[in-house]
């Protein structure tokens, strides 16, 4: 198996270039499942710990064409990032979300909440929080039943900026939480500057049971800070227990159901 200097620069430009070629056809993929609106929504509820009842439904975005081909939807979304398509994207999310909203509280679900993950491109663009009052708006639909998903990523960009932004939202009456909390490298001096109303506990230390310590540290630390606690990726029982006795607030997870199509999901819920 010994391959000479020459053939093996050969080729690792031909992989490189396979690369390259993989990437373009899945941009274009991409930028033609986006005009085409290939995309859709599944819900995975998000129970409040003491009652164990449904209070709102994470959006996750899914597209067949994608999953047939083995793209998870953190591969295409990081893709539309990379390409600036996330801002046309993310727009469709926030707005079929937020239709499909509409229809469940129409359907006498009035107080189901929906939670949408925005990508930092998002948050950024300048008219941002404009941008979502007006959909809110055109579903009329009141601000405190939308949640905005951003992460830390996110925040520490440019940390003036994030603060004014937050405070528009807060002022709009929208929730913010923090998503996948404790993966990040940002400070924890932000969460008292920014006006956040929750954190996620990312689900690897939820998961792992060498991580229980951070678990109950982070609640009682978001507590402390004034903030609700979510707890995500709950697969077990024993996860689920952890979790009420340690008092969080919020939970989601395979545990109590996989992200499902609306039809599937309502069967959660509660008048
Ligand atoms: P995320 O926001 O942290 O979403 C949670 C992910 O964990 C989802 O994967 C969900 O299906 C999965 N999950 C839920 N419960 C469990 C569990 O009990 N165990 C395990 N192992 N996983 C669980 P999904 O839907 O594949 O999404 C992956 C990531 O892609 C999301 O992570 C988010 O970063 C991104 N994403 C998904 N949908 C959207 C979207 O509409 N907009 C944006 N900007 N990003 C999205
Ligand atoms: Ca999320
Ligand atoms: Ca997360
Ligand atoms: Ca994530």
């Amino acid at each position: 198996h010994f391959v000479d200097t020459k053939n093996k620069i050969k080729f690792f430009n031909n992989s490189m270039l396979g690369q390259l070629s993989g990437k373009l056809n899945l941009e274009s993929k991409l930028r033609k499942a986006i005009s085409n609106k290939e995309f859709k929504l599944h819900y995975q509820p998000q129970l409040e710990c003491k009652t164990n009842k449904v209070v709102g439904v994470e959006a996750l975005i899914r597209c067949q064409k994608f999953r047939e081909c083995g793209i998870s939807p953190e591969e295409f979304i990081s893709l539309a990032e990379e390409t600036g398509m996330i801002l046309e994207l993310g727009e469709w999310i926030i707005d079929a979300a937020l239709k499909q909203l509409k229809i469940w509280h129409n359907k006498g679900y009035n107080n189901l909440l929906i939670s949408i993950n925005i990508a930092p491109q998002q948050f950024q663009q300048d008219d941002f929080a404009l941008k979502i009052e007006q959909l809110l708006q055109k579903h009329q639909i009141e601000a405190k039943y939308l949640e905005l998903e951003i992460t830390e990523r996110t925040v520490i960009k440019d940390v003036n900026y994030t603060v004014e932004v937050l405070n528009e939202l807060k002022k709009l009456g929208v929730l913010v939480s923090i998503d996948d909390f404790g993966t990040g490298y940002s400070s924890l001096e932000y969460l008292n500057r920014f006006a956040l109303d929750k954190l996620k506990i990312d689900k690897s230390f939820v998961h792992n049971n060498n991580n229980l310590k951070i678990v109950k540290t982070i609640i009682v630390m978001g507590k402390n800070l004034g903030l609700e606690v979510v707890a995500e990726g709950v697969e077990t029982q024993q996860e689920l227990e952890f979790l009420i006795n340690n008092n969080c607030n919020y939970y989601q997870g395979y545990y109590f159901s996989k992200p499902k199509k609306a039809v599937e999901v309502e069967k959660y819920f509660e008048k």
